[in-house]
């Protein structure tokens, strides 16, 4: 990953250097092994090791390496499901339970933020969805109706609002919700990872884990170099699982998400884009998502992968909804260009699974991991701790499974981005 910008784009050359880790090395004991250091798993391993329990987190690459690394940095209170089909989809228990952990979750991304000095240019202004057709516009005011009912802070915008607010003029409505904000992630994940070191996680990188073994009361997770011997695993690799329980990666369809980031603008043009420095993206099939960073760089993003015939329709497609929504920028030279993957589930939730005795995972962000990620970590650890029993916490344990169609449904995802970010026919 490092120095590689198809991969990392921006955030590699902008994030702040990951603290200084090794492969591991011989043979380390702990309470709990965690494979994979992104926004779970590291968020985990500092909730772990605040609570005295000796953590050991095993990462196949670099910190971040994952989706991590590579988001587009919104820290959204919710899931994409609106707030009753959720309710609707997990019942009323656990669809309280998790409306409850997810209005209060960027709040607590924004608080380890602080506590902790990470610095990953946190800006806590809101994010604003923008409503475009009469279908999105629809969509903008039943969300406001659904959240407002819950007392959340989310408010309509007017297109002059919006307008105000993004710099375009694109759209006729949006939805405000003051809850949320935008990191740099790759300087947020690697702030994790100092952080847990800090409180007394180890952290081994290059290191995948091979395979997982029960010997006695305890599990060994083995790879190339050593081993780590725990109690407890808990499995946070979510869309990019490799060599382990590829189920955890079969229940999930690949959703390809680019980035395309500008040079730096202008200041006179700087300050009408996104001039407070809101995160927005828009209810259009594929949706377009765009923000700012610190240095002023705009930042677009997208379904589809840069890869193969990919690359140049995308990037042009980049270019052509840029001079549409900004034409203020005139044609502006990319700086930067990366893709990740997200991993989705047939019906957008995400998945706790308990594999086997103290061993647990969850997976299937469906493209919402930085807060959502963050706090179920925080109710893993308080299971793994023994706080609460796997009955409270925020999903049902489900069963790991492939999802049926896979590989032609990745297929439909690329193949369909890639021909709606084809020139409109004249
Ligand atoms: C382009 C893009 C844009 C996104 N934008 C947003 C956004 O704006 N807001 C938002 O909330 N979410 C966003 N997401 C989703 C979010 O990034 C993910 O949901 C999140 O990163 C999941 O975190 P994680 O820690 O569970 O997994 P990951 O960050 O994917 O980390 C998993 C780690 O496990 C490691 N691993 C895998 N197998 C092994 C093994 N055998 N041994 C050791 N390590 C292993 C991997 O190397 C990886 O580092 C986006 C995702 C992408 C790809």
């Amino acid at each position: 990953m490092l120095n590689d910008r198809q991969s990392h784009g921006l955030w590699e050359r902008t994030a702040p250097p990951p603290p200084q880790t090794k492969k591991l090395a011989g043979d380390v004991a702990a309470d709990v092994a965690i494979v994979g250091a992104g926004y779970t798993g590291l968020a985990a391993a500092l909730h772990l090791a605040e609570r005295g329990l000796a953590t050991v987190v095993l990462e196949a690459a670099q910190v971040g390496s994952g989706a991590a690394g590579r988001s587009t940095g919104m820290v959204n209170a919710g899931l994409w499901m609106m707030p009753a089909v959720l309710k609707e989809t997990l019942g009323p228990i656990y669809g309280d339970r998790m409306l409850e952990l997810l209005r209060d979750s960027p709040r607590r991304v924004f608080h380890i933020i602080d506590k902790h000095n990470i610095l990953c240019e946190v800006k806590r202004v809101g994010t604003i969805h923008c409503g475009t057709g009469k279908k999105g516009i629809a969509e903008i005011a039943e969300r406001a109706r659904q959240w407002q009912a819950l007392g959340a802070p989310v408010h309509i915008l007017s297109a002059d609002e919006t307008h105000l607010r993004t710099g375009t003029t694109a759209f006729p409505t949006s939805l405000l919700d003051l809850r949320a904000g935008t990191i740099q992630p790759l300087a947020y994940v690697r702030g994790l990872a100092r952080v847990a070191i800090a409180s007394g996680a180890r952290i081994f990188t290059a290191s995948p884990v091979e395979h997982i073994v029960r010997e006695g009361n305890d599990w060994r997770l083995a790879t190339e170099g050593g081993s780590a011997r725990a109690k407890w695993v808990f499995l946070s690799t979510n869309v990019y699982t490799s060599q382990i329980f590829p189920e955890l990666r079969g229940g999930q369809v690949v959703l390809p998400f680019f980035h395309f980031a500008t040079m730096p603008m202008a200041p006179s043009i700087h300050r009408t884009i996104l001039p407070e420095g809101h995160g927005a993206w828009d209810t259009r099939t594929p949706m377009t998502a765009f923000r700012r960073d610190d240095a002023g760089r705009l930042i677009i993003g997208s379904v589809g992968a840069l890869r193969g015939t990919g690359t140049r329709i995308h990037r042009n497609w980049a270019r052509r909804r840029i001079r549409a929504l900004f034409p203020q920028l005139g044609d502006i030279e990319f700086e930067h260009e990366w893709y990740g993957r997200i991993g989705m589930t047939s019906d957008h939730l995400p998945r706790l699974h308990a594999p086997a005795e103290n061993m647990i995972a969850v997976t299937g962000f469906n493209g919402r991991g930085i807060a959502p990620g963050t706090v179920f970590a925080g109710e893993i650890a308080r299971y793994i701790s023994g706080e609460v029993p796997l009955d409270a916490m925020f999903l049902p344990v489900s069963s790991v499974r492939n999802t049926f169609l896979r590989a032609l449904r990745e297929g439909y995802y690329e193949l369909g981005a890639q021909i709606a970010h084809l020139p409109p026919a004249r």
